[in-house]
């Protein structure tokens, strides 16, 4: 019986592994995230895009930006969007 809970512990330990990886960690988002830009890439990319000490979107040139959170609102791997275009602009993580 001592066999069957050490058994089913590892079970529990392996599939709460599973979770975290695929639910929490998310290979799939955590590559599309990757493949974004950085702040510091927009910035030279779209050199045209800062406007004093602001930042607009290089494709409506609205300065306002939302903070988004990658896979659910609490996520570190941040994504920094246009408040009226809805582009992703860069990423960030906290
Ligand atoms: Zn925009």
């Amino acid at each position: 019986m001592n066999a069957f809970n050490d058994i089913a512990a590892i079970a529990g330990i392996g599939a709460l592994c599973v979770f975290y990886y695929f639910v929490v960690y998310n290979p799939w988002l955590q590559k599309y995230w990757q493949q974004s830009m950085t702040k510091v890439e927009y910035l030279q990319w779209h050199a045209d895009c800062v406007v004093g000490d602001k930042i607009s979107c290089f494709q409506c040139g609205s300065t306002e930006q939302m903070d988004l959170g990658l896979a659910r609102p609490t996520d570190f791997r941040r994504r920094i969007v246009c408040a009226r275009c809805k582009t992703v602009l860069w990423r960030e993580s906290i």
